[in-house]
């Protein structure tokens, strides 16, 4: 213990003498320095083994232009690698004929910001060298949450992208001109304020068979889950009113109107102490929705799509589509039923789906399929 407690006083001995040295830098987290070199170069160091170089990275920036510095990273030793790395710059400030707006300082202010962000949110960081864009992701250490910022000016980013769902005009988060650190922030806080709404889908998604989306995302408002062999719940959640749901009902007509009935009846029991899920059985007076197949498992037995006759197509989705006559146990996949309609002379658009009949007694389809497929195939068309 007392040898281990001398070599840890010995390295603080040593780090203080570096930066005394090298007084442009300052450590922003533990082994991680940061600096100003003779106003024009911005030196970023990370020495996780300081003193020794081992594992280390380096950078260097003359204004936004990145330098080839990191093969001064050869030698052993910290105080070696900078000296080098210093006698390299300023011979490359007497050879430069190079004439860049140096912007040096809001370049290294950036950087320091991007260090605190990443200590403050413990998010990853990725830049590109002159960080005029910036991608920040895995907050909440939740890999898909991500920010995509572009510079405007000199320390002003605006939002280009993100994994948000629609928040209509509550966020003006797309709009502002503010720094990273500022952007970083409001993002968090967004966040915080969905917890409820990803842990809504998220007991969904564990406990449902989810048959739509097949990819789930962060930005995916709605589930569509199976409620028995030819019933389907679509279920829309609000991400800031988490008391806000909506259930739509798809599936043979005279079925889905006794449970929208059911449904509209005993909504004002809802319990907005309790989850989704939970209120959702207590409406439908059951134990459990019917829970995903294990993947690899074998298909549903007799739910293979009446036309194609298989249980998943080529988009990976399963039939949901079935007809009025409860003695036709057919079921048929979207996509197939749409080439089939699209295939008789006399269907003029897709979208009248509603007058359309089972390929196979000629009974009415459910009328909520033309708004289904509206739904999923403007879905798609947004951005991923
Ligand atoms: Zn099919
Ligand atoms: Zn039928």
């Amino acid at each position: 213990m007392v040898e281990k407690f001398e070599n840890m006083s010995e390295k603080q001995v040593k780090k203080e003498n570096f930066l005394k040295k090298y007084s442009f830098l300052s450590e922003t987290s533990h082994n991680r320095f940061i600096g100003c070199y003779d106003s024009k170069f911005t030196v970023r160091l990370v020495l996780p083994n300081f003193p020794d170089t081992e594992g280390s990275s380096v950078c260097a920036f003359h204004g936004i232009i990145p330098l080839d510095v990191q093969s001064m990273l050869k030698t052993g030793d910290s105080t070696e690698m900078l000296d080098n790395m210093l006698q390299y710059l300023d011979k490359y400030q007497e050879t430069s004929t190079e004439r860049v707006d140096l912007n040096v300082d809001s370049v290294l202010k950036i950087f320091k910001q991007l260090e605190t962000v990443k200590h403050d949110h413990g998010c990853k960081i990725f830049s590109n060298s002159d960080v005029s864009k910036i991608k920040l992701s895995g907050f909440k250490a939740i890999d898909a949450n991500f920010l995509e910022m572009e510079r405007i000016s000199d320390g002003d980013f605006q939002v280009t992208s993100h994994s948000l769902p629609d928040l209509g005009s509550s966020i003006e988060l797309f709009k502002w001109h503010a720094s990273p650190e500022a952007h970083a922030a409001a993002f968090v806080q967004i966040l915080d304020q969905l917890d409820e709404f990803y842990s809504n889908l998220h007991t969904l998604d564990e406990l449902c068979h989810v048959v739509e989306p097949v990819d789930i995302d962060t930005r995916t408002t709605w589930r569509i889950i199976k409620f028995n062999q030819k019933v389907f719940l679509k279920i829309t959640l609000h991400p800031l009113q988490p008391a806000s749901v909506v259930v739509a009902f798809l599936g043979p007509t005279a079925e889905i109107e006794y449970l929208r009935e059911l449904y509209n009846t005993k909504l004002e029991d809802w319990d907005p102490e309790s989850d989704v899920y939970t209120n959702l059985l207590r409406i439908f007076e059951i134990m459990a929705f019917p829970m995903r197949i294990e993947p690899g498992g074998l298909d549903d037995e007799g739910s293979q799509c009446g036309i194609c006759m298989s249980y998943r197509d080529d988009r990976n989705k399963i039939p949901i589509i079935s007809c009025d006559n409860e003695k036709c146990s057919l079921i048929f996949h979207i996509g197939c039923l749409k080439e089939w309609f699209m295939s008789l002379k006399d269907s003029r658009t897709f979208f009248a789906i509603s007058v359309g009949t089972c390929p196979y007694c000629k009974q009415k389809v459910s009328s909520s399929f033309d708004e289904l497929l509206n739904n999923l195939e403007l879905n798609r068309t947004n951005p991923t």
